[in-house]
């Protein structure tokens, strides 16, 4: 999986630094989606020197090219996650920011009938639903 990142942003111009492979990291084994303050901040433990730049610009990238989904936040910042293949719909703790995804359950057709009652030819949905995860309902 790093190694198929690392080589798309090569593709796309990006410098291979061991500083964006240690993004890349953080990326691929977080279970939270994260805004790109948060990955410079974890990335900096181990790259004291990283400019948040780098940050921006790498996530950035990584988004136009499908891997990171884009989550959204109650206060309108965005987080990012690693992007699951497939159709998926995604839980999300209010709390602590952990993502899960989930599969369509029988609500897909129902979709598919509000498009039609309101004549709309539907292509696509994304469905983002926020609560507590288990470990924060404890706390
Ligand atoms: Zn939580
Ligand atoms: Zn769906």
């Amino acid at each position: 999986m790093k190694e198929t990142w690392m080589a798309k942003l090569k593709e796309k111009g990006m410098r291979i630094t061991a500083q964006r492979e240690a993004i890349v990291d953080i990326l691929l084994n977080s279970e939270k989606a994260l805004d790109p303050l948060e990955v410079y901040d974890l990335t900096r433990q181990s790259h004291p020197s990283l400019g948040v730049v780098t940050v921006y610009r790498t996530m950035e990238c990584l988004e136009h090219l499908g891997l990171l989904q884009k989550v959204h936040q109650a206060c309108g910042c965005n987080k990012f996650l690693k992007l699951k293949e497939g159709h998926h719909h995604l839980l999300i703790c209010t709390n602590c920011g952990k993502a899960v995804y989930f599969e369509g359950l029988n609500f897909e057709n129902a979709f598919s009938e509000i498009a039609e009652n309101n004549n709309f030819l539907l292509q696509d949905h994304w469905l983002q639903l926020s609560g507590l995860c288990p470990r924060c309902q404890k706390i």
